[in-house]
């Protein structure tokens, strides 16, 4: 399979909880590189941009809110399947669903403080590379 990218973020709760280094290990160790990196706080409205598809949900306000509460970090992995294997490795959006051994699993047990975010397909990952990092990686 050909290599791709996605767009991973440590959320406010993530960075503020000491989870960088342990995130970025996993990532790692399973085999994917690093292309771009940066600690970032962002405004509302780039917030409401990243998650421009749940706007109609009742949570949108809360979770921007969450979002632009601390620096989050931004990142872009590149390698073999990394959209969909990088989910794998961040666990369901639920944390209590999510599997022991995810990062959401391992490491919180709230919905609305889930520690990352990681696109949910190619097409998103390129959108967000292109918004995250408009100056290119
Ligand atoms: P994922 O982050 O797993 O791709 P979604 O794209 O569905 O999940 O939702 C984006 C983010 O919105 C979630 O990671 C979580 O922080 C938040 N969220 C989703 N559903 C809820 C909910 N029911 N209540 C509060 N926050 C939610
Ligand atoms: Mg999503």
């Amino acid at each position: 399979m050909a290599s791709e990218q996605t767009f991973i973020m440590i959320k406010p709760d993530g960075v503020q909880r000491g989870l960088i280094g342990e995130v970025i290990s996993r990532f790692e160790k399973k085999g994917f590189y690093l292309k771009g990196l940066k600690l970032q706080n962002v405004e509302k409205s780039f917030a409401e941009q990243h998650y421009a598809d749940l706007s109609s949900k009742p949570f949108f306000a809360g979770l921007v809110e969450y979002i632009v509460s601390g620096p989050v970090v931004a990142m872009v992995w590149e390698g073999k399947s990394v959209v969909s294997t990088g989910r794998k490795i961040i666990g369901a959006t639920n944390p209590l669903a999510s599997e022991p051994g995810t990062i959401r699993g391992d490491f919180a047990v709230d919905i609305g403080r889930n520690v990352i975010h990681g696109s949910d397909s190619v097409e998103s990952a390129r959108k967000e590379i292109a918004l995250w990092f408009p100056e290119g990686i």
